[in-house]
């Protein structure tokens, strides 16, 4: 109670428990519990829900009561408590001997998935793996002082709950369970992963109080099978989210997805976040968008069919975990009411390799049947209140149904008996829940009242009285309501747990319609956006013509994204030391080959006019200096950290950004670090590499070294406005434009002529550059900053600052603001 009313900010009140003691207590309303339960796992807590389970009627003394199931943030299977778009995870590792075992399970869809990490780099790689899951709970059977690195990612970056030092779950019994529940499946796994796989289903087991049957597929893999993309990764490339809002908006994910389906929008976000390393899979996903982007017509059927189709896995997951009412089964009822429709639309088109997989749809037809005929239209949300079962369902329903209905008619009947009888014109038969059925005379009528009549209940103007007639009604009508709620209830539960074991075939047919539901999205964003097939090689060669950065270009849209060629081999291509002004495009050049890469491996069309695509393991990138604020640290300190991160884990067949590299320290710290850093990528790993940097003294480094070439984004000076024409183009950029692109930001025009005169003395030698100051960075920005700048900047710096209310601002967000700011006046 202590707790809770503080996490939920609710009264904390108090109860005398005997001995004089008060019990500190909390409460919600009933009816809201689930709003409740919801917050305090939002929050990271473990939730134990109690219930009386005997019949208080029945019962001799003291209810009993249990915990009848615990809610914790990887257990949730309530689809108003998560988000529809996005997979919730619960993980196990596991420490053995040999490397690490992982294993993820989504509760709410009954699959899981499970590695074992071994060899080189171990940590380094399960901490990748968790940050491509992102789980919100974690079991793991060492202390957490024992993998603080890990947990202190999982805690800050993810956040995730630890349990840790829960040895109990992972033993051989759960191994047992494991072998007998998957079968085959599980023949592949090594015994680390199937002691992760284990505490998951001893987890579940213990956490919802019902047997596991309905995790039923147990997918093996090695994180070979994927691309690698760490977390820093993903969120450079913006791929799930924005960096800055965390928004969907803005990010890959937001240009792809026009799924339909929750379940189609979750498998969408996986594709992204696990790009595929075989090209038999990839080309076999390229077939089906194919199939789609060529036939218009069957994609709108389609997608016109998929619309209504709601949440299949999560609603199952209700019915298995015994969540589900009235309401959730006619929600699958009518999910599954157009299967037919669609795969009747599938085998009558022309789309080959669709029709192939989707000759087999079990369109679930049974399951209709039964759960149309059972379920009326519009159930209640309650199950104890009748109102669920279909007439003609069950002939015990039916009769009772019609004693009830015969209620009506002898109110009636009996109200008119007595007004004949009492001569009193105005007296009515009623009905409440406490006095139950009543004769209602007003007071003034009182003493035509007949002797028979038994006095029930006064009221201000009138008496209620019942008869023996009444009463027997009474009896015969609310007993028959009675048992027809318990009838209806019984006959709920036993159409709930058919449909329960039906969950794996149900669960088939999801992650069909979720892939269906994928590939025409993947089809209707391709032939909007204007996609193309890119041919998949295993030559290590990356080729493309007329490539656009699939998100940039919906920005610029009004104006027009100019599209650019990349070039890439193993050999003498393979680092693009890409130059050319601040605003040029540089970022955006090297983001959009490594979206059109990675948007190749996960089987989608990619926005260009011709691409070839080698396929690469990883992508690292190190993009622009932002600085990381919740985390706390420096800037440059994150970013020597990325840096290090990349050197340690990229291959020849990795794919790496670096943008602006050593920008973050003094200028020739700055310039020393990236030409090392630059060296060592092309020589030692030999990794597809662009190295986009202010840095012009490395243009030189072209025919130096094999592997690196000189490009840049060029820019038109005429006078002293430049123009971005975004061209990449090969060879250096002849001037860094620094002073121009000051000039076209509003720094006012004497700083301009100075910083040109400074800058001639230095290429002359007449302005000393010898000594550079350490802290060269603090002292270039004169604290007068504002009063340089155009006035009409100046006061809408002024003005944002007046307007702030520093009282309701967190850290972060006065952090942002101030970023903003500096972002405003060009001084990022
Ligand atoms: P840099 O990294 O060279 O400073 P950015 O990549 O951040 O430059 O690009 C600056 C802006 O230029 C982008 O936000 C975008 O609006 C615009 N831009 C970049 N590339 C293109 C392009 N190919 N076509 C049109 N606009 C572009
Ligand atoms: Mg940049």
């Amino acid at each position: 109670a202590l707790i809770a009313s503080r996490a939920l900010e609710i009264t904390l009140t108090s109860r005398d428990c005997g001995n004089g003691n008060r019990a500190a207590m909390c409460g919600v309303p009933f009816h809201k519990a689930d709003l409740y339960i919801g917050n305090l796992v939002e929050q990271g807590f473990k939730v134990a829900i109690c219930e009386q389970t005997e019949d208080p009627s029945q019962a001799v003394g003291l209810v009993k009561r249990e915990v009848i199931r615990e809610i914790t943030p990887g257990t949730v299977t309530d689809g108003e408590l998560l988000n529809g778009g996005k997979n919730n995870y619960l993980a196990a590792m596991y420490f053995a001997k040999n490397g690490i075992g992982l294993a993820f399970a989504d509760i709410s869809t009954g699959q899981v998935s499970a590695t074992h990490i071994y060899g080189d780099n171990v940590y380094n790689r399960a901490q990748t793996e968790l940050g491509i899951y992102t789980p919100r709970e974690l079991i793991t059977n060492i202390s957490k002082k024992d993998f603080a690195p890990i947990a202190d990612f999982l805690e800050n970056k993810v956040g995730c709950l630890i349990s840790d030092s829960r040895g109990d779950l992972f033993s051989l019994a759960e191994i047992a369970r494991v072998r007998e529940v998957f079968g085959d499946e599980a023949d592949s796994a090594s015994e680390a992963a199937l002691y992760a796989t284990g505490a998951i289903m001893g987890y579940i087991q213990q956490t919802q109080m019902c047997n596991t049957s309905f995790v039923k597929s147990l997918n093996v893999y090695t994180d070979g099978q994927y691309m690698q993309l760490d977390l820093n990764t993903r969120r450079n490339l913006e791929l799930t989210e924005t960096m800055r809002q965390k928004d969907k908006k803005g990010s890959l994910l937001w240009v792809l997805d026009k799924t339909k389906t929750a379940m189609g929008a979750r498998l969408l976000r996986s594709f992204i976040v696990k790009p595929l390393l075989n090209p038999a899979i990839i080309l076999s996903r390229q077939a089906s968008v194919g199939d789609f982007v060529s036939d218009t017509i069957l994609r709108g059927e389609l997608r016109e069919r998929l619309s209504p189709i709601l949440d299949l896995e999560r609603l199952m997951a209700k019915v298995v975990y015994q969540t589900a009412n009235a309401k959730d089964l006619k929600a699958i009822c009518q999910s599954i009411s157009l299967l037919p429709e669609i795969k009747a639309l599938i085998s009558s088109s022309n789309a080959q390799t669709v029709k192939g997989s989707y000759k087999d749809l079990d369109t679930l037809s049974d399951i209709h049947e039964l759960l149309d005929n059972a379920i009326i239209e519009n159930p209640p949300y309650s199950l104890r209140e009748g109102n669920m079962i279909r007439s003609g369902y069950n002939a015990d329903v039916d009769y009772l149904r019609s004693i009830h209905e015969n209620g009506k008619a002898w109110v009636d009947e009996i109200e008119a008996k007595e007004r004949e009888a009492s001569g009193i014109k105005t007296l009515k038969v009623g009905y409440n829940k406490v006095f139950g059925y009543y004769i209602e005379v007003t007071k003034s009528l009182i003493d035509q009242v007949p002797d028979r009549y038994i006095r029930k209940q006064t009221l201000s103007n009138c008496e209620r009285y019942i008869t023996e007639e009444l009463k027997d009604m009474e009896s015969t009508v609310l007993g028959a309501e009675d048992k027809l709620c318990a009838l209806e209830f019984s006959l709920f539960c036993e159409i709930r747990s058919a449909i329960a074991k039906e969950a794996p075939r149900i669960q088939a047919t999801a992650s069909a319609i979720a892939e269906l539901d994928v590939y025409l999205s993947l089809a209707e964003v391709a032939t909007k956006n204007n996609y193309v097939c890119p041919e998949i090689s295993l030559s290590g060669d990356v080729i493309i013509k007329d490539g656009r950065h699939p998100v940039v270009e919906k920005y610029v849209s009004d104006s027009y994204f100019v599209p650019n060629d990349t070039e890439f081999d193993s050999g003498k291509n393979r680092l693009m030391l890409i130059t050319g002004p601040n605003m040029a495009g540089k970022s955006t050049y090297m983001r959009q080959v490594a979206l059109i890469v990675l948007m190749a491996q996960m089987g989608s069309y990619v926005p260009a006019s011709e691409a070839k695509i080698g396929i690469v393991d990883r992508i690292f990138t190190r993009v622009g200096a932002s600085d990381d604020l919740a985390s706390g640290q420096s800037t440059f300190m994150l970013e020597m950290n990325e840096v290090a991160e990349i050197l340690k884990n990229a291959t020849k067949d990795s794919l790496i950004i670096y943008d602006e590299v050593g920008r973050g320290t003094s200028t020739y710290d700055g310039m020393s670090i990236a030409r090392a850093v630059v060296e060592y990528t092309n020589s030692k790993i030999k990794a597809k590499t662009m190295f986009a940097t202010h840095y012009h003294e490395l243009t030189s480094m072209e025919g130096e070294y094999e592997g690196i070439v000189n490009y840049n984004i060029t820019a038109k000076k005429k006078g002293d406005t430049i123009t971005f024409l975004r061209r990449v183009v090969r060879g250096a950029a002849d001037e860094s434009y620094g002073i121009e692109v000051a000039k076209l930001a509003g720094v006012p025009n004497e700083i301009v002529k100075r910083a040109k005169e400074i800058l001639s003395g230095i290429e002359s030698g007449e302005v000393a550059t010898e000594k550079p100051h350490r802290r060269e960075r603090e002292i270039e920005e004169p604290l007068d900053m504002i009063s340089m700048l155009y006035d009409s900047q100046a006061r809408e710096v002024v003005d944002k600052l007046r307007r702030l209310d520093i009282n309701v601002l967190t850290p972060i967000e006065a952090m942002n603001i101030i970023y903003d700011i500096k972002k405003e006046i060009g001084n990022e």
